[in-house]
Parts: C-alpha cells; sequence; structure tokens
C-alpha cells in the first residue's frame, strides 16, 4: 500500500514528500512535535494531544501553522487517505524555510507543517504476558524536556543504548538519582501500600497524555494515586512498575537492570489500568 504525507498544503505519496533543505526543523531541529494515536479509524484523546501542540508552539513561540480547524480536516484527511485503521499520526511543525541563522527569521516567514501516518501492530500477548526490560542511565537531556521538542537525540541514544542491552525502554536518573521519565514513556510503579506513583509534571519530563489518561482513569477507580519522583531502589521494592505512552498504552515492566521487580510478573494494578485504558479507547477517549 502507498503512503502518503500532507506537506505544506499537498498531500503527497511518501516517497516524493519531502522539505526543503533550509527547513529550520532538519538544520536546527527548530520545531516541535505530537504523535496521535488512531484508534479503528478515530483519533485517541485529539483534544488533549492539540492542548500539548498548542503550549509546545507557545513555548518556543511558533505560530500555528494552520488555524485547529484545519489541522483537524488535515489530520482526518490523512488518516482517509491512508486507510488507517489502526496505527498513529505524527504532526510535526518547524519554524519554516529560511536562510540558516540562529535567530528566527522574519515574520514573513511560515513555519512549517508536516502529518505522516503509520499502521502499527497492537502489543503482542507474549509482551503483555512476560512484561518489558528497563535499564537505568542518566538523563543527558536539557533543562526543557516538557517541551515535545523534535530535538531527541539523547533520547534516541538512551533507546538504543536500552536495545542494545535487550531492554525494551531506558529509564533517565536526574543528578540525584531519581527517574524522570522513559526516553519515549512515562515511567510508575505500585508501592507494596498499593500506591500508583508518578513524578508530577514539571521541566524535567513530557507531559503524557497517556499519563493524563490513566491518572484520570485511576482516580475514577478510587485508587491511590501519588505524584512524586522514585529511585530505581524503590522501583526494585516496589509490587509493579510499568510505562505510559500514546503507542504503548499502560505496559507492565518486570525487570529494571536484569532485576526482577515485585515477583517477576505483570501485577494487576498494572493490567487493570491497561484495561480501563482499552475500554475508554474504545468508548471514545
Ligand atoms: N515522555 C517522552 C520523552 C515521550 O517522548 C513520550 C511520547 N511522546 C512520553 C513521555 C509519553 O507521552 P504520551 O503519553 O503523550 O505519548
Amino acid at each position: 500500500m502507498s503512503r502518503y504525507a500532507y506537506v505544506n498544503g499537498q498531500y503527497l505519496p511518501l516517497s516524493v514528500a519531502g522539505v526543503h533543505v533550509e527547513d529550520r526543523g532538519y538544520q536546527f531541529a527548530d520545531g516541535i512535535y505530537e504523535v496521535i494515536a488512531v484508534y479503528q479509524g478515530r483519533l485517541a484523546d485529539e483534544e488533549a494531544h492539540l492542548a500539548r501542540l498548542d503550549r509546545s508552539l507557545k513555548e518556543i513561540g511558533l505560530a500555528w501553522p494552520v488555524t485547529k480547524r484545519a489541522l483537524k480536516h488535515i489530520m482526518r484527511r490523512v488518516i482517509a487517505i491512508n486507510l488507517l485503521k489502526n496505527g498513529m499520526l505524527y504532526l510535526q511543525v518547524t519554524r519554516g524555510v529560511s536562510r540558516r541563522d540562529h535567530a528566527f527569521p522574519k515574520a514573513d516567514v511560515a513555519p512549517a507543517l508536516v502529518v505522516t501516518a503509520k499502521t502499527l501492530k497492537p502489543t503482542s500477548p507474549d509482551v503483555l504476558d512476560k512484561g518489558v526490560a528497563v535499564v537505568t542511565m542518566p538523563d543527558l537531556r536539557w533543562k526543557r524536556c516538557d517541551i515535545k521538542s523534535v530535538a531527541l537525540l539523547p533520547n534516541i541514544l538512551a533507546k538504543q543504548a536500552a536495545k542494545e542491552k535487550g531492554a525494551y525502554e531506558a529509564w533517565l536518573l536526574d543528578d540525584k538519582g531519581f527517574v524522570t521519565e522513559g526516553s519515549s514513556t512515562n515511567a510508575w510503579i505500585v508501592t507494596a501500600k498499593g500506591e500508583i506513583v508518578t513524578r508530577p509534571l514539571g521541566t524535567p519530563i513530557l507531559a503524557g497524555v497517556t499519563r493524563r489518561a490513566i491518572l484520570a482513569l485511576a482516580k475514577d477507580a478510587k485508587l491511590k494515586l501519588v505524584e512524586r519522583a522514585f529511585k530505581p531502589a524503590e522501583a526494585l521494592k516496589a509490587k509493579e512498575a510499568f510505562l505510559t505512552s500514546t503507542t504503548s498504552w499502560a505496559l507492565p515492566i518486570t525487570k529494571i537492570d536484569g532485576k526482577p521487580v515485585g515477583d517477576g510478573k505483570p501485577g494487576p494494578v498494572t493490567l487493570r489500568l491497561r484495561q480501563l485504558y482499552a475500554q475508554a479507547l474504545e468508548k471514545g477517549l
């Protein structure tokens, strides 16, 4: 199946779609992005993603490339022309094309918008049965991880290092040894007391849209929630650990740095949250 992308006003086959070599996203990583899940042809948690997009744009002083209404139309068209049922949309907004110079270009340079689509397979039953492994490493990123910047080099290097160690994800540690988040996921534990713990929002982490949805679902289910930072040592003494993201939902972590979490099997709280999330998606999140 050929795939199509939206690039600055045009819908093009992926094989010919491209951006200018002087696009500031290409030259400086001067841009931001969003990943929105498509579930049974529908966008999941669209408003929350657009609110985060709006915030990221404001934080880097960039205008919306098209109106919100137009963007919603573009996203639906990209889903339709790709015959996308289950997968994700990738949206990228950069500070447009201009002669290479660090300072912002003049106001008449339009931001550039790219939207692509990808089909994703559901998480395999084997992964859900066994859970995934994470390895810890220093968080080498900048001090504004709350901005969904396309500058992902430290995240890429961390994910690759995790992969080379046979792990699914890297848990990044701040200067005091606390987990900030994963390279592309938010980090959680469930303590012996049954408290669900995740780091509070702030500049060291991305405000995950799935994190937000899981917190709301856990609250509705009257589960105990605490937003505070934790260290890997505490996670190893916890009953459960898990990660969240748009494409992973809530995924059990059963190994940290080669050592088992709890009894080494996916835990009931994680699996319940995953089920609640799946039900919410089904109903239309
Ligand atoms: N943290 C980082 C660094 C990420 O890249 C992502 C994925 N976008 C997340 C957390 C999870 O965010 P979300 O639930 O919105 O996918």
